[in-house]
This record gives structure tokens, sequence and C-alpha cells, in this order.
């Protein structure tokens, strides 16, 4: 008797899953993101869909040689960024930093930044 509650149980609670997941399947529907957004936020949307995976420079930058005529090269579409350098691989710290157009500042490591112009979204 309790294994035929148990079936009996188990077949309604599978009815109702599946009238549920049917009833929201096609009345309920999330509009298209890119849609409904505005500004810069629709900006950034169209950015990523024509391949710009970064359209505001935020992922980490690999250093180069970051010598005083070999910068490294800090995009901005502002006059200054604030600039993070990893100086050691092992660092557990940032070492942050105010970068100013026309004015290259070298990190605390010796390592050489350069803020370069670029236009805006
Ligand atoms: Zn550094």
């Amino acid at each position: 008797m309790a294994s035929l509650c148990g079936k009996v149980a188990l077949n309604v609670a599978r009815r109702n899953a599946l009238c549920g997941s049917r009833r929201f399947a096609t009345k309920v529907t999330m509009g298209d993101p890119v849609e409904h957004s505005t500004g810069l936020e629709k900006r950034e949307y169209l950015s990523k869909i024509a391949g710009n995976e970064n359209p505001f420079d935020l992922k980490v930058i690999k250093r180069g040689a970051g010598t005083k005529g070999q910068p490294n090269e800090i995009p901005s579409a502002f006059d200054a960024r604030l600039v993070g350098c990893i100086c050691e691989e092992e660092a557990t710290n940032v070492t942050w930093m105010w970068l100013h157009k026309g004015q290259p500042r070298r990190c605390e490591c010796g390592h050489w930044f350069n803020l370069v112009q670029k236009a805006p979204l």
C-alpha cells in the first residue's frame, strides 16, 4: 500500500511540473536586452555584437618592455586613468597610480606607462 501511495504522489507531481513548464514556455518570455537598453549600455551591447568583447578596455593588459622609450600604452577616452600595476608575478597587492595625458609615469617597479587617447564609444 505504501508503494502505491508513492506512485500516485509521483504522478501528480510530474503532471503539475509538466503543466507548469508548458504554461510558462508559451506566455512568459524575456525581451532582447539590446532592444531594451539605451544610451551607454546599448552602445556596449552593439560593440559586443560587432565583435569587440572589451569595449571599455577593462581586461588585464600584459606588460611589454615598459622602458622610458617604449612605455606600456594604456588606452583611455579621458584625460586621466587609474592604472594598477602587478609589479611582481607573485605579488599579493596592486600598485595603483593615476596616469595623465601627455605625462608618462614610472611605477615603483620600474615599468613606464603612457596614456594613449582612444575614441569614446
Ligand atoms: Zn609596477
